[in-house]
């Protein structure tokens, strides 16, 4: 029995890594688990696109602070987290307009540069993407993307410099929350500990004690693939398409230099975690036949490669805060295929709620 932990942070990918480390530098004694033990994670497959702007004004307020963390800084963090600055561009619909009004004015009032292009803009300005569909597109230029692996890696260091410990025991099998503690059961192990932080993607489900789960069957995982394209000296930025779902990048350096990196959501739901590194001829076709439409040259561009992964669905949203019932609980997860760049800030959101939890003031931030 392992006693005395202020919080154990089950789960190894980006939001878990991110709060041990801000836990851990807060003085709190805590105990990490493995990276792998509870299967592959969705940061290790993640594409990395980062950008301030989402849909949705909750989604918005974890961008524009993700911003002022990191992905607007000139920091070592954000070295070290692979950032690469392309310029980011969310295409939109016609029913989006409205909604992107407000959304560049909140990303402006948090120090964002952001600004909205029509369609004749856009065309001039970024003349390898077809408008069909579209009326307009929000500009980023501090937008790009990272290296997710990367980032989880060094907020694990963080973590395990300030004092972090590992969880003996490989998974988590249970949580047994009660009044003053939470019952930690791993595959070999038991730990008890003031207050459990679950951040295990696409394993928090089966982690949530069933009579207080709050996600009424609306969790759901989902497979999510891209390929890489050869893009043949293309300058080209970072876009998420609100009209047609598909997302792509540019690759600057490392095995698929030169690429552009584009990923079609996939229909496959409630599958369990795993990953690729490479996918089979009918997914990447399946992804170019969605792609091209938007970004004509594809056509005949070659393939270069592939990845895929699974991340967690939440119908309403992502689950981040006490978990009603039992409020040494506190989840981070759900993130819909978009949590890697909001991360630092839902990490952020999670510390400060296991650090209430202890009783200790929280550091700071919203
Ligand atoms: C293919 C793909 C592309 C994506 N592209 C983007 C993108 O471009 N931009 C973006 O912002 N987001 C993107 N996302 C989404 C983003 O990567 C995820 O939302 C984010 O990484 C989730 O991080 P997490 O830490 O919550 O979960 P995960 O990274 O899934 O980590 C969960 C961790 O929990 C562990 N675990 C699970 N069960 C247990 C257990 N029982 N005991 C102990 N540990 C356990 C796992 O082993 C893992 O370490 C993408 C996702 C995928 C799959």
């Amino acid at each position: 029995m392992v006693r005395d932990l202020d919080a154990v942070v089950v789960g190894g990918g980006a939001v878990g890594s991110a709060v041990a480390a801000l836990l851990a530098t807060a003085g709190v004694r805590v105990a990490i688990t493995d990276p792998e033990v509870g299967g592959p994670s969705a940061t290790r497959y993640s594409g990395g696109l980062v950008r301030s702007y989402e849909p949705t004004s909750a989604a918005r307020v974890l961008g524009v602070r993700s911003h002022q963390l990191l992905w607007g800084t000139e920091s070592e963090e954000r070295r070290s987290a692979g950032f690469r600055r392309t310029g980011s561009l969310t295409l939109l619909g016609p029913d989006r307009l409205a909604e992107a009004a407000a959304g560049i004015a909140e990303l402006q009032s948090g120090g964002i540069a952001a600004r909205l292009l029509d369609v004749g803009q856009l065309r001039t300005e970024h003349p390898g993407i077809a408008t069909t569909g579209l009326a307009g597109a929000i500009w980023e230029p501090g937008g790009g993307y990272a290296d997710p692996g990367s980032f989880a890696a060094m907020k694990r260091r963080t973590a395990l410099e300030n004092g972090a410990v590992k969880l003996p025991g490989g998974a988590v099998r249970r949580l047994v929350p009660g009044p003053s503690d939470v019952v930690v059961h791993t595959s070999t192990a038991t730990a008890t500990s003031s207050v459990v932080v679950l951040a295990a993607g696409a394993g928090t489900p089966a982690l949530l004690p069933a009579a207080l789960s709050p996600s009424g069957g609306t969790l759901r995982t989902k497979a999510i693939r891209y390929a890489f394209f050869d893009r043949a000296g293309r300058c080209v930025p970072t876009v998420s398409d609100l009209v047609t779902g598909m997302w792509g990048r540019p690759q600057l350096d490392g095995v698929f230099e030169g690429g552009f990196l584009t990923g079609r959501p996939g229909r496959e739901w409630d599958v369990p975690p795993r990953g690729a590194d490479e996918l089979v001829e009918a997914h990447i076709t399946f992804i170019r036949e969605g792609a091209r439409e938007r970004w004509p040259w594809l056509e005949g561009a070659a393939a270069l490669g592939g990845r895929m992964g699974v991340d967690l669905y939440g119908a309403h949203g992502p689950i981040l805060g006490p978990l009603p019932g039992a409020p040494r609980v506190v989840v981070a997860a759900g993130w819909s295929g978009a949590g890697f760049k909001t991360a630092p800030a839902a990490a952020e959101r999670a510390a400060n709620a296991a650090l209430a939890a202890l009783g200790s003031s929280a550091p700071g931030g919203p």
